[in-house]
Formats: structure tokens, C-alpha cells, sequence
């Protein structure tokens, strides 16, 4: 049995706070600081480059790769860390795309995606690529022989509604188009398998559900199946079969490392390496098991105490990730007042509100605060004033 209040104590929750935005930036594990102080001052410090060896950076990629797969139903080996997710999805869908017939150019997204991996896409016209945006239900009527890549992002970031990737990718196979899964919101929050799903290759950033903290690594898997006809279209150095020769012509190294790219940022990946304790001894089937316990208990709290909100997100667990939205129409200040309050999620425009639920370090007295301080909000007007109004830079 997972042991919840284990996990709690691993993070850092602020005095007073019920943290619902899990699904945008994880909270600091405890050990987040004292990981990276020893990175820095014994590792960096005490071993200078020789670090790269001695202190394992240079398979730090590849090694905590392998503690994110067992997350997302892959095998040891096959997942490999660096860059930001928007890299990533550049990198395979450029791969999956040169994999893909010659004769065919089009890239199959849906308008529920989020944008950078739709602006990838569109960057990856001046090289022939086309994008072609349905809605999220259209998606499977929509693929057909024409399509070469089919890039979805399995939960979406606004309404929580969650892709079926096992179908949606025999559909894509049965048309001969490859199949790219994003899995910011999947990885760590669902119960995610590509190997049985059989996608082609998947992505997913780390900040999120892994909390490794702003500006964690990313990290690339293939289907084995391709990873060894896979090409970069990206090639970096440390992509390359052997690096250290320095030779002038691109080979690209076996399997899944061919993904790398550059150096990999070692200090930021060592606080995502103490996150992940967090994940051990758990399965991401009592996590997500949890996970549904919490948001039911929140969307049946608020449809009781807040007449003015509006459900945007499936209503069957099994069709949504793990977080929830809600549509107002001051949805911005009603944000502010809430996270004034201590109840933290956040706003997406241009009406959402969305609330993550994380089991690792949320129980049900945070949902339960987080329901009576939502209708407390919302009864009192107490999100009606200027200052809830003004938009920062970032939402
Ligand atoms: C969070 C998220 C991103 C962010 O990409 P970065 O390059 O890490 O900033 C991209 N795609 C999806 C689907 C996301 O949810």
C-alpha cells in the first residue's frame, strides 16, 4: 500500500498553502537543496571536470532516463534526458517525419495542444512539413493516408481530457503514420504505458508532475522497435556514436542517446534525481488510483458549493488526466483572490481555472479548504477588485 504521508513529507509546502498547480511547477522536494549544494560544492568543486567521469554527469542523462521510464511503462535504456520539452517535441517529430513515407508531409494536432508544440510544427514547415489542427474529438476521423506524423498531447493542458494513445495509435499505424505522444501531463500524474500503447516515440518535461524543479530537463523515448532507424534531425555531439573522437561526420550513437543533443544541464538534473525518490515504492497505479479519489471529491465539493462555476473537464475519471478546470468569467481575479487565500492553481486563458491533483503531497483537507475557500470567493464578490485584475507576465 502507498504510503501518502510519507510523500507529503518529502516536500516543502508553505505555511498555509494547498497547492493545486502541481500540473504546472511540482513544489521543492526537501532535499532539493542539499542535493544540489553537494553537486555543486563536492562534485563541481571538488572534482572540477573530471566530474564528467568520476561523479557519472556524463550517464546522468541516460541514468535517471531509466527512473522516468518505469514511470511511463518503458524499459531500462530507453528514455534519455536534456533540453526543454519543446526540443524534444522538435526532435521527434523532425525524426518521425524523415521515418514517415516520402510522399507524405503532414503533421496531425489538435487545437486542444499546447501551443509550442504546435509553433515546433510550424517551424518545421520551411523544411516541407505541414500542420493540420482539428479539434480534440475530430482527431480520430481526421487520420487517414495522408497523414505522416500524428503529435498529440495525451492530456491537455486546459480541460484534463485525456487522448486514448492505444487506439488513436493503431488507427495512426493502420494509415502508416507515426505516432508522437507529449506527456507533460501524463508522466508521473497517469498511468501511462507506451510500450503497451505502442507509440513511436514520446516526450514529456519533468517540472510538472516530477517535480524537478523550473527548468528541469526533458526527456525523449523511441519505441524500440525504431529507436535504431530513428535520425535525429538535431545532431549534437553528444548524440554522436563517439563523442570523444571528434570527428567531423555525424553517426549517430546507439539507440535512444542518439537524442542527446549538448551538455546536459548536470545541477538542474540532480535535483530532478532527489524528486524522483519520491516516486519509490509507489506505483503509478495507486497514484493515479488517488489521484481520481481526490478530483472526484473536488469537481462533487465545488458542483455542490458553487452554482457559478462551470465543469470543463470530462466528467468521467477515466477520460480525463489529473487535474481539473472549472470556466468563470472573471476566471483571472477569481485565481488571484484564491491563491491570496492560499489555494494555488492558476489561470488559463481565457476562462479556465485549473486545479491539479497530486497525491504525493495533497490529501483531502487540501481539497476540502481549497472547495469552501473557492465558494467563499465566488458567494462574497472578494475577487471583485482591482488588484486581483491586474495580469502579470506570467499566469
Ligand atoms: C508544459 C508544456 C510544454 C512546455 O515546454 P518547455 O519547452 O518545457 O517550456 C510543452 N508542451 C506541452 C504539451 C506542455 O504541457
Amino acid at each position: 500500500m502507498a504510503d501518502f504521508n510519507r510523500t507529503r513529507a518529502l516536500f516543502h509546502i508553505p505555511e498555509g498553502v494547498s497547492y493545486l498547480d502541481g500540473n504546472s511547477l511540482g513544489p521543492m522536494p526537501l532535499a532539493a537543496a542539499d542535493r544540489a549544494a553537494a553537486v555543486i560544492r563536492d562534485e563541481w568543486g571538488g572534482q572540477l571536470i573530471g566530474g564528467w567521469n568520476s561523479a557519472g554527469w556524463y550517464v546522468q542523462p541516460r541514468r535517471v532516463g531509466d527512473r522516468i521510464a518505469r514511470l511511463i511503462g518503458a524499459g531500462p535504456g530507453e528514455v534519455v534526458m536534456g533540453d526543454t520539452l519543446t526540443v524534444k517535441v522538435f526532435q521527434a517529430v523532425s525524426a518521425a517525419l524523415k521515418l514517415a513515407s516520402a510522399r507524405r508531409n503532414v503533421v496531425l494536432s489538435d487545437s486542444g495542444n499546447f501551443p509550442s508544440d504546435l509553433y515546433a510544427v510550424q517551424g518545421l514547415s520551411a523544411m516541407g512539413a505541414e500542420l493540420r489542427v482539428v479539434a480534440p474529438e475530430e482527431v480520430e476521423a481526421a487520420i487517414d493516408e495522408s497523414i505522416a506524423v500524428l503529435m498529440l498531447t495525451e492530456v491537455d493542458y486546459r480541460t484534463g481530457r485525456r487522448h486514448d494513445m492505444p487506439a488513436l495509435t493503431a488507427k495512426a499505424h493502420a494509415a502508416g503514420a507515426i505516432a508522437v505522444w507529449d506527456l507533460a501531463h501524463s508522466a508521473g500524474a497517469v498511468d501511462v504505458d507506451v510500450t503497451s500503447g505502442d507509440a513511436d516515440f514520446a516526450v514529456g518535461c519533468s517540472y510538472k508532475y516530477l517535480n524537478g524543479g523550473p527548468g528541469a530537463p526533458a526527456f525523449i523515448w523511441a519505441n524500440p522497435r525504431i529507436a535504431a532507424e530513428a535520425q535525429p534531425i538535431l545532431q549534437g555531439w553528444m548524440g554522436h556514436d563517439a563523442p570523444f573522437d571528434f570527428v567531423t561526420d555525424y553517426r549517430p550513437a546507439g539507440g535512444i542517446e542518439r537524442m542527446r543533443v549538448g551538455t546536459p544541464p548536470v545541477i538542474a538534473m540532480s535535483i530532478l534525481d532527489a524528486a524522483l525518490d519520491a516516486f519509490d515504492g509507489i506505483t503509478m497505479a495507486e497514484i493515479r488510483a488517488r489521484s481520481i479519489e481526490l478530483s472526484q471529491r473536488f469537481i462533487a465539493g465545488v458542483e455542490a458549493a458553487c452554482p457559478g462555476l462551470r465543469l470543463n473537464s470530462p466528467r468521467d475519471p477515466m477520460a480525463r488526466g489529473s487535474q481539473v478546470s472549472f470556466c468563470h468569467d472573471e476566471a483571472y481575479a477569481v485565481m488571484q483572490a484564491l491563491i491570496a487565500r492560499g489555494v494555488v492553481g492558476d489561470y488559463r486563458a481565457p476562462d479556465v481555472l485549473r486545479f491539479g491533483f497530486t497525491p504525493l503531497y495533497l490529501n483531502e483537507g487540501d481539497v476540502d479548504r481549497a472547495v469552501s475557500i473557492i465558494s467563499e470567493v465566488l458567494d462574497t464578490g472578494a475577487w471583485d477588485r482591482p488588484e486581483f485584475k491586474q495580469r502579470q507576465a506570467v499566469t
